[in-house]
């Protein structure tokens, strides 16, 4: 149910969804439908080791197969999939099919998944990721999710009795999108984050003359590394940004400068292009161009 209202670009589903009460059902519909029909997929971004140039680890980002429409943005979903509770189940497929990916990469590379506030908040979280850990038979710490700062929000014991859980485990934890909320410090010290991700927000015009996000990138960097955390530049898209982010001490870098989210073969096949890479000179695991 596109709207005709001759806006110049607009896709299937609008951004003012939700003032659209039957779109949003219609989407809620054809999502329930995607599941159970099996297109949603997993696409995947390295994260890239910024003094090495190798491939550390994959972001999972969900992509919605549309029959007619092609590939929708979580960006357009993930919010009806929270307000419906339908991102429970999503979340838990993506989990599985992460982890199931991951078992045939290399042991060194790792996988990080998004964890959504709404799957946080459920006391079954940690029994789901064991769960879908042993099915896949990977070492915990190959697993890393990614937690916005929005679960901390009406945050109370069961926040903090989540991150012990989830430690417990083994798996690693990386606080994303960091700078674009509260950002307060005392999640910082409340959490046991392994890795902080610095928002592409900052990364964006970063290297403009003048602009003050170079100074609050470094920041973080600081901090995160006093506190023994990594830290990656989400949305580094071009090398002077890649040459920033690196001069000012982040360990990890994402970003289209290195690809894009692409299918699992095509991570494999870049993954064993950045391990065998021959001579790993500065900028060797860099698309082309
Ligand atoms: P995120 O977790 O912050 O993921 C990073 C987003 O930045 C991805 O958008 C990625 O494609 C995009 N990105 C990466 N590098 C660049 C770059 O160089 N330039 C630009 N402009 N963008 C870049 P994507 O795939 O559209 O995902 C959007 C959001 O949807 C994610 O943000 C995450 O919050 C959510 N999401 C995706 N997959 C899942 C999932 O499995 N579960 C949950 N709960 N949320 C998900
Ligand atoms: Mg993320
Ligand atoms: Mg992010
Ligand atoms: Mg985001």
């Amino acid at each position: 149910a596109a709207k005709g209202n001759g806006r110049g670009r607009h896709h299937f589903y609008d951004e003012d969804l939700h003032s659209d009460a039957r779109e949003r059902q219609q989407l809620e519909e054809d999502l329930r439908d995607a599941i159970a029909s099996g297109s949603l997929e997993l696409h995947y971004q390295p994260q890239v080791r910024t003094t090495t140039e190798r491939i550390t680890g994959f972001e999972a980002l969900l992509r919605w197969k549309h029959p007619v429409h092609g590939y929708l943005s979580p960006a357009k979903f993930i919010p009806v999939a929270e307000e419906t509770g339908l991102v429970a189940q999503i979340g838990e497929w993506a989990l599985r099919t992460a982890c199931r990916d991951l078992a045939g990469w290399p042991e060194e590379v790792r996988v990080a998944v998004n964890v959504s506030p709404l799957q946080f908040a459920n006391p079954a979280l940690p029994a789901i990721v064991t769960s879908a850990i042993a099915a896949a038979g990977i070492n915990p710490a190959r697993l890393e999710l990614e937690i916005t700062e929005s679960v901390f929000l009406g945050e109370d014991k069961s926040t903090e009795s989540m991150f012990t859980a989830l430690k417990g485990i083994g798996v690693r934890l990386a606080l994303d999108d960091f700078g674009t909320g509260y950002s307060s410090l005392g999640y910082l010290k409340k959490a046991p984050f392994d890795k902080i991700k610095i928002d592409q927000s900052f990364v964006r015009g970063a290297t403009v003359p003048g602009s003050r996000n170079g100074a609050i990138i470094s920041s973080i960097v600081s901090l995160a590394e006093a506190l023994g955390m990594e830290t990656t530049a989400e949305g580094v898209e071009t090398l002077d940004e890649l040459d920033l982010v690196r001069v000012l001490g982040c360990s990890h870098v994402q970003g289209f400068i290195y690809a894009r989210p692409i299918t699992c073969e095509a991570a494999a096949a870049k993954l064993s292009e950045s391990l065998t890479a021959v001579a790993q000179g500065p900028r060797s695991a860099r698309a082309p161009r």
